[in-house]
């Protein structure tokens, strides 16, 4: 199934200049869904998961599938000010200025196996940090598994040897 078919451009969101990658077509097609998890678990390989952490907003779509799949929990990663207990932030470097994220201190239990999904691979600051939180809350990434990478931002050298990988690539 050719699934860039389904993700179209949206030229100048959120901002000028920006080509955003939307995702929604592929969401609303059954088929697509159901081919694109499929093919998600499949990068993971038959590898224990205990935990699948996903990235505010769009992470969610698919970070809860895989976890019911793979027979783990789901761990949100959210923006500040969004979850209710104790938690850890992270805070981490954008073009202009900077941007926090937040684990809860509880949902990472040292030596856990944690499979980290989000749909786009962009710069890589938000899987790093997301990243950061899983290792100080002593948490093991197994794999960081992404939708689509956009090639051209180098997200992936901001992840060093953690294993990367994507469906689509642009
Ligand atoms: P990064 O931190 O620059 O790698 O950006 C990745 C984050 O921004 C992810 O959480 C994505 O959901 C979001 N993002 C960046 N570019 C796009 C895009 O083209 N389409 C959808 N989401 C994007």
């Amino acid at each position: 199934m050719n699934l860039k078919a389904f993700i179209r451009d949206i030229d100048n969101f959120p901002q000028e200049g920006v080509i955003f990658k939307d995702i929604t077509p592929l969401l609303a097609d059954a088929k697509a869904m159901q081919y694109t998890l499929d093919r998600l678990l499949e990068m993971v390989g038959d590898v224990k998961i205990d935990k699948v952490v996903g990235m505010e907003s769009r992470g969610f779509f698919f970070a809860p599938l895989l976890a019911q799949r793979l027979n783990a929990g789901f761990i949100p990663v959210r923006k500040p000010g969004k979850l209710p207990a104790e938690k850890t932030s992270q805070t981490y470097d954008l073009e202009y200025g900077t941007d926090t994220l937040e684990i809860h201190s509880d949902a990472i239990l040292t030596g856990e196996k944690i499979l980290v999904h989000d749909d786009v691979l962009a710069t890589g600051g938000t899987a790093k940090a997301t990243c950061d939180l899983i290792k100080r809350l002593g948490g093991e990434i197994v794999q960081c598994n992404f939708l689509i990478e956009l090639d051209f931002l180098k997200g992936r050298s901001k992840l060093g040897e953690t294993d990367v990988k994507a469906l689509l690539n642009y």
